[in-house]
């Protein structure tokens, strides 16, 4: 019997994943890009011999990158090593406090204790808490579709459900972190990882709480090469296990027949499958791919995560106080959030954030300067005059580093790049250009979530970061896991 046919719209790092489970599965894959590479956010951009990574930056949960190598029985060394990091990030306050926060949680802990003046024990003890609440809730909301039965009758559920305290559903983060932090900076620091999915601690639950598990209890990492060697390790993986890759190919539409999908339009062609996997964005996918006004009017109603303004700039310069994650926070994170949230504007101190990956590979420069990454956090685009907020962001942005790090920045920019929300829909599709999908600004959003296949619609799936469990490399690999196993109940392969 020839094996069966699979179609993937896209090929972000779910879509990859995916292709990589269903080859393993037995399926013969084809993915169809819109763009010239693979990776979609999780690109590159080289610039005058600096390079940058376009979209991610921050690296977690590494082994569900060699868990596709391990599935695969191919020796990931081959394709792909990273690093575990000692420093998780380089904190900057304007009131002239700073903090290099390790990874190892004693040491993060008697840091927070000495420079920030939070009592001892405090951090190691949220840390203990969020652990805890990752193991209990995150497992099966997380590793799970939400939207099958089989997910509910699971004892796990159960577990969740009484390890779900009153704070951590009912407060924000932010009232969270303030009923268990005395130092505003340490509440700043743990507010800033609402952020990590795209979402305002002043509105999301104390739920996200759990998000710093990963980053000092299971460990931050660095791939060599930077974020760009996961996109390729994963292409060249699944090339390696017989997926074929169309790039400059725009899937048009997915083709039905009654209630099944069975393939797609992709350049004036019609090419049949018997499954049809979506990474492109989910409202994309319902309102141009599957012309389903309906659903497409519902999902618009979600709000969505922030978007982000980026200067990709090679610097001339090393600047030793900064590492390969840097933070300059702003003096008031509650009205940088509701600007971005509410007034669905950029704020004129915004929180920056420096990522340098010359710091760990000296060669992504082309002599001794330094590749910076600096995102701002902005709203989803909504028409804003982004020329404008552009120009207007990057003087303050240069005034704050100019302030914060002693320095004169714009002279020792050698080259530059910008991105802002709308690049980022248009280069990957993003509706928006939101970075994470919807937003996780209110406690019931994971179960608004779109879900993984279509029940309306056979044969039809979904994977990334617009859809459950979320966006961020992590839970889109996740996403890949879920979907390609829904697939397999559906056809029984192993
Ligand atoms: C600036 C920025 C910073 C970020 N920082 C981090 C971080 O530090 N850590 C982290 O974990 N995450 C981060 N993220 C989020 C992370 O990048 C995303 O959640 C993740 O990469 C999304 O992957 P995805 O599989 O959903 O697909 P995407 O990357 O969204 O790619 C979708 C692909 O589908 C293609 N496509 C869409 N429609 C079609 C069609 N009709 N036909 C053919 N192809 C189509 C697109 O061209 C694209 O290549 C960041 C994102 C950005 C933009």
């Amino acid at each position: 019997m020839s094996p069966q046919k699979a179609i993937i719209i896209g090929s972000g790092i779910a879509g990859m994943a995916t292709a990589i489970r269903l080859a393993v599965q037995g399926f013969e894959v084809t993915v169809f890009e819109a763009n010239a590479f693979p990776g979609g956010k999780l690109s590159l951009f080289e610039k005058d011999g600096f390079r940058f990574d376009a979209g991610p930056s921050l690296f977690t949960e590494a082994h569900l990158v060699e868990e596709l190598f391990e599935l695969a029985d191919e020796p990931m060394e081959n394709y792909f090593s990273y690093q575990q990091l000692d420093t998780a990030c380089h904190y900057f306050f304007e009131n002239g406090k700073r903090l290099k926060a390790d990874t190892d949680k004693d040491k993060l802990d008697a840091a927070i204790a000495t420079q920030l003046g939070e009592k001892p024990g405090t951090v190691k003890d949220y840390l203990s808490r969020a652990e805890k609440l990752y193991d209990d809730v995150g497992h099966i909301f997380l590793n799970f579709s939400l939207h099958k039965t089989s997910t509910w009758i699971h004892k796990r559920v159960w577990k969740a459900v009484k390890a779900v305290r009153w704070p951590y559903l009912f407060s924000t983060l932010n009232e969270y972190n303030q009923s268990r932090f005395k130092q505003p900076e340490t509440v700043q620091l743990f507010n800033r990882y609402a952020t990590y999915n795209g979402s305002n601690p002043f509105k999301a639950p104390g739920m996200l709480s759990l998000i710093p598990h990963l980053e000092f209890n299971t460990g931050t990492f660095y791939p060599k090469g930077g974020m760009i060697s996961i996109t390729n390790a994963l292409y060249a993986l699944a090339q390696k296990k017989g997926v074929v890759f169309q790039f400059n190919h725009k899937v048009q539409s997915i083709l039905q027949e009654g209630k099944k999908a069975v393939g797609v339009e992709v350049n004036q062609k019609q090419v049949r499958a018997d499954v049809v996997v979506s990474n492109g964005d989910v409202y994309y996918t319902y309102k141009h791919l599957l012309k389903n006004e309906k659903q497409a009017a519902r999902l618009q109603q979600l709000e969505r995560s922030s978007s982000a303004l980026i200067f990709y700039w090679g610097i001339q310069h090393q600047f030793e106080e900064l590492g390969l994650h840097n933070i300059l926070f702003t003096r008031n994170y509650s009205e940088e959030f509701a600007h971005i949230f509410e007034k669905q504007q950029t704020y004129h101190d915004p929180t920056i954030y420096i990522n340098i990956t010359s710091k760990m590979e000296a060669g992504h420069t082309p002599g001794k300067g330094e590749n910076w990454f600096v995102m701002v956090n902005a709203p989803a685009d909504n028409g804003q005059d982004w020329s404008k907020l552009v120009k207007e962001l990057r003087k303050q942005v240069v005034l704050k580093i100019n302030r914060m790090l002693n320095t004169d920045i714009e002279p020792l920019v050698a080259t530059e790049i910008i991105m802002d929300p709308l690049r980022i829909a248009e280069r990957t599709g993003t509706f928006k250009g939101s970075l994470y999908g919807t937003s996780s600004n209110s406690k019931w959003a994971a179960f608004f979530r779109p879900a993984n296949f279509d029940s309306g619609i056979k044969n039809l799936y979904c994977c990334g970061g617009t859809v459950h469990p979320g966006g961020g490399i992590p839970l889109c690999l996740k996403s890949a896991a879920i979907t390609a196993d829904l697939i397999n109940k559906d056809y029984g392969h192993q």
